[in-house]
């Protein structure tokens, strides 16, 4: 916990409700009901009959992109919402840089009946537009801040002012295993729920444990949300971070180094004198130059391993799984089923690999008819 010393007894407050409430049988069931009923859980474990024949081996999608809202974000946004109003909060507030988390908390801030400010950079507001658009459709103000870089960094630093001014009424929703302890402890725990429903799955399906998990990597949520079920069993877990390009990318494990960004100590990428540096990537959810202490422990402990895709090959991948599968995936998603499609030879006939499908592409499809892509 890096935080100024201003923030302290809110996060105390925060770590001591969510200890009280997660494991309250009225909380759980209020919980499962929504994930069920609201969310569409479980999702299914599917597998791909299609590119498992091409790439030799047996492949599994986890489909959280069958949720309502189109990816994870929602497991998180809907337990931190349940615990907002367990404490009596009045108005949930978020940051969002792409805007796929001020939308999940915008749909929970309607579903649950509670205001939802998100903050963002202006420039953010502009590339983004149809995610604001969403997010103003579910009834939620979205702040545009214009200082700094108008971008993710300056949208926390207003959000943190905002939040501590009204410390009493308001509940911060973070989006993903990122920030100050009790946050990345609070987000692993409700997306663990994805690892949960695929052990068992799997192990109906196939009567023994995957050889492989693969997930996609920006703050770390959908990743440790599927391998904290088979950490324990001889699984190898495979994170895929954004490779970017030839000049930029959002490779936090493989070439950060561990300094302190936005509360917590972890691989961040920065400069020699702790400068943080700007993290690209095509896929705007992995576009953060930092990631959830958790994947450093699990770096560096070797229990996880950490690769990287380019964005030219998550292109490639999100058009081969739409073509082959019919399943057009979101192109933070497309870098696990890259990762698969690029390491094919290490899998042998009777390996079973399972892909956190953690999104749909929809959201992506804009983008790609603007860059040209297909033509
Ligand atoms: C936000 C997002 C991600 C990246 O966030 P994590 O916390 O690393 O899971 C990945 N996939 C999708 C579809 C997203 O919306």
């Amino acid at each position: 916990m890096f935080v100024p010393e201003m923030m302290v007894p809110a996060l105390k407050e925060l770590a001591n409700a969510f200890e009280k409430y997660k494991d309250e049988e009225e909380f759980k069931k209020e919980l499962n009901y929504l994930l069920k009923e609201f969310a569409g859980r479980p999702t299914p474990l599917y597998f791909t009959k299609n590119i498992s024949n091409e790439l030799g081996f047996r492949i599994y999608l986890k489909r959280e992109d069958l949720l309502h809202s189109g990816a994870h974000k929602i497991n998180n946004t809907l337990g931190q919402g349940l615990l907002a109003k367990r404490m009596n909060k009045k108005e949930i507030i978020a940051e969002t840089g792409a805007g796929q988390h001020g939308v999940a908390t915008a749909i929970t801030g309607a579903l649950l009946g509670m205001p939802v400010k998100v903050f963002m950079g202006e420039k953010d507001v502009e590339r983004q537009k149809l995610n604001v658009y969403r997010m103003k459709l579910f009834g939620a103000e979205v702040v545009p801040v214009t200082s700094g870089s108008k971008t993710l960094k300056d949208a926390v630093n207003e959000a943190l002012r905002y939040y501590l001014t009204n410390v009493e009424t308001c509940y911060y929703l973070i989006g993903s295993v990122v920030g100050p302890h009790p946050y990345p402890k609070i987000v692993q725990h409700f997306q663990e729920i994805i690892g949960k429903e695929t052990r068992e799955q799997i192990l109906k399906k196939e009567g023994k444990s995957p050889t492989a998990v693969v997930a996609c990597v920006g703050g770390g949520s959908n990743s440790i949300g599927i391998f904290s079920a088979f950490i324990e069993d001889e699984v190898k877990l495979i994170g895929v971070e954004a490779g970017g390009n030839e000049e930029k990318h959002g490779k936090t494990l493989g070439e950060g180094s561990v300094g302190i960004f936005q509360g917590s100590k972890s691989y961040v990428l920065q400069t020699k004198d702790g400068q943080i540096l700007e993290a690209h990537s095509i896929s705007a959810g992995l576009d953060y130059p930092g990631v959830g202490p958790v994947h450093s422990y699990l770096k560096d402990s070797k229990r996880a391993a950490y690769g990287s895709i380019t964005d030219s090959e998550a292109l490639e991948a999100l058009a081969y799984l739409s073509r082959k599968e019919g399943i057009l995936p979101a192109l933070e998603s497309a870098h696990a089923v890259a990762y698969v499609m690029k390491n094919k030879e290490k899998f042998k006939k009777s390996d079973i690999v399972i892909i956190c499908l953690s999104g749909r592409g929809d959201k992506d499809v804009a983008q790609l008819m603007g860059g040209g892509f297909l033509e």
